[in-house]
């Protein structure tokens, strides 16, 4: 690190720190070796915790205040015991207790220190002989041993108040995060329902216009079949191969209307795990023996609840019926359901090849595949029929990793909410 970025990492309390220290080695009278080391040792130690990963664990935080008090008692010891002028360094580990410790940590720091401080009335410090303890002596003592579980107590309360606005700001902060990611999705799902409004307006339209020559085409080449009849093969061959590939558009474009068209929901109060247990099982007869094998994780807690059954089947075979196409032979699908809100949720969930970054914002576009013999009208079907029953759909994915389709159904039709409670 260069010297500019070390500069940089000091604080200015760190600053402070030495200052004080500095100033305390200054004032002191005797100014002994052991004296200043021992005041060299706490500006250090002072300075060097917040840094230091090993003292900011539960247990490095009782260690240092342990430490402090340790190197304190020395300072106190070497310099004139109960009478000393340092005695008020006791309040280093009581004031690191309480703001670094809890309630029990603060309680054993600050007795420990009062403690440390009485001892030095015992007879290995004082010579009793010769000394007697008056009662401004006693209360002086009192005083200051007061003064240390005062100090302990202020402490602990405002670093109390500290954490819990800490708490409540971690909170707040979580609470925006969540309200942020779900304006994401939101902003997500309307930007694909506009573009899906405008593309299907826009391709329906051409898909309409397209029908009549078509069919136009069509006939002339059955015409065209019928005239060349006897007069050569090959002609008759051109004629069939112009009738079949208009057949195969006719039927995409069919397909596309059928896509396009504006959903007609027949809502009836149906069995959720029934309509996906269907769905289960085309896809096993569809995607034959050797593909991913499909697990079902049904809560219990989910009550039959309104919904066109038959369209809710064709989401779930074509979010299965990708997942399993995704899936390696032998791997593992999971369609897994659980009440969430005011709604049920369904998760398709897959550990196959995932969704590229890239291809995420297209996916449920019409037309929009990446499979050789793919139409690409699934995913823009399943989120056009969960759109009608008022839900919602997002998906999570990791190249090479697999994906979440998660599916999010009111159970409720939409407004009976607020009917009921008026
Ligand atoms: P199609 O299946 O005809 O390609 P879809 O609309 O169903 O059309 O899917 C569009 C594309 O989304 C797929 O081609 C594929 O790239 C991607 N996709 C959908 N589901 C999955 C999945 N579970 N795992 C990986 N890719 C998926």
């Amino acid at each position: 690190m260069s010297v500019l970025g070390r500069l940089r990492n000091i604080r200015l309390q760190d600053a402070v720190w030495l200052l004080l220290f500095a100033a305390l080695g200054f004032a002191s009278p005797t100014q002994s070796a052991g004296e200043i080391f021992l005041l060299l040792c706490l500006a250090a130690l002072q300075v060097a915790e917040p840094r230091l990963e090993a003292l900011n664990s539960p247990q490095g935080k009782v260690v240092s205040a342990l430490i402090k008090l340790g190197l304190g008692y020395i300072l106190v010891g070497l310099t004139n015991g109960v009478s000393s002028s340092y005695y008020l360094i006791l309040l280093l580990p009581v004031v690191s207790a309480a703001t670094t410790l809890g309630v029990t940590g603060t309680i054993v720091i600050t007795l420990l220190a009062c403690l440390s401080y009485l001892s030095f009335l015992l007879p290995v410090y004082v010579d009793w002989s010769q000394v007697t303890l008056t009662d401004d002596g006693v209360r002086e003592l009192s005083l200051r041993l007061l003064f240390l579980v005062v100090t302990a107590f202020l402490t602990y309360e405002l670093a109390q108040a500290g954490r819990r606005q800490e708490q409540r700001y971690r909170a707040t902060l979580e609470e925006l995060a969540a309200a942020n990611r779900s304006l994401k999705e939101a902003e997500a799902t309307i930007r694909r329902s506009e573009r899906l409004a405008a593309l299907g307006q826009l391709s329906a339209g051409l898909a309409h216009e397209l029908r009549n020559p078509l069919g136009t085409i069509r006939a002339s080449a059955e015409m065209l079949k019928k005239n060349v009849a006897g007069r050569g093969e090959v002609a008759a061959e051109l004629a069939g191969f112009i009738a079949s590939e208009v057949d195969r558009v006719n039927s995409l474009v069919t397909r596309f209307l059928e896509f396009a068209r504006p959903l007609e929901l027949r809502l009836e109060v149906c069995e959720l795990t029934e309509v996906i247990d269907r769905a289960v099982a085309r896809v096993e007869r569809d995607s034959g023996p050797g593909r991913a094998a499909i697990f079902k994780n049904y809560s219990p807690d989910i009550r039959p609840f309104p919904m066109d059954a038959e369209l809710l089947e064709r989401v779930f075979y074509n979010l299965l019926l990708n997942a399993v196409q995704a899936s390696p032979p032998g791997g593992a699908v999971t369609v897994k359901t659980r009440p969430a809100g005011e709604g049920v949720e369904i998760s398709v969930i897959d550990r196959g090849s995932g969704i590229e970054p890239r291809h995420l914002e297209n996916i449920f576009n019409p037309f929009f595949t990446t499979k050789p013999d793919g139409v690409g009208l699934g995913l823009s079907i399943v989120s056009k029929i969960v759109d009608q029953h008022g839900g919602t759909m997002s998906v999570e994915s990791e190249a090479g990793k697999g994906s979440v389709f998660r599916v999010h159904l009111p159970t409720k039709p939409a407004g009976s909410a607020s009917s009921s409670s008026a």
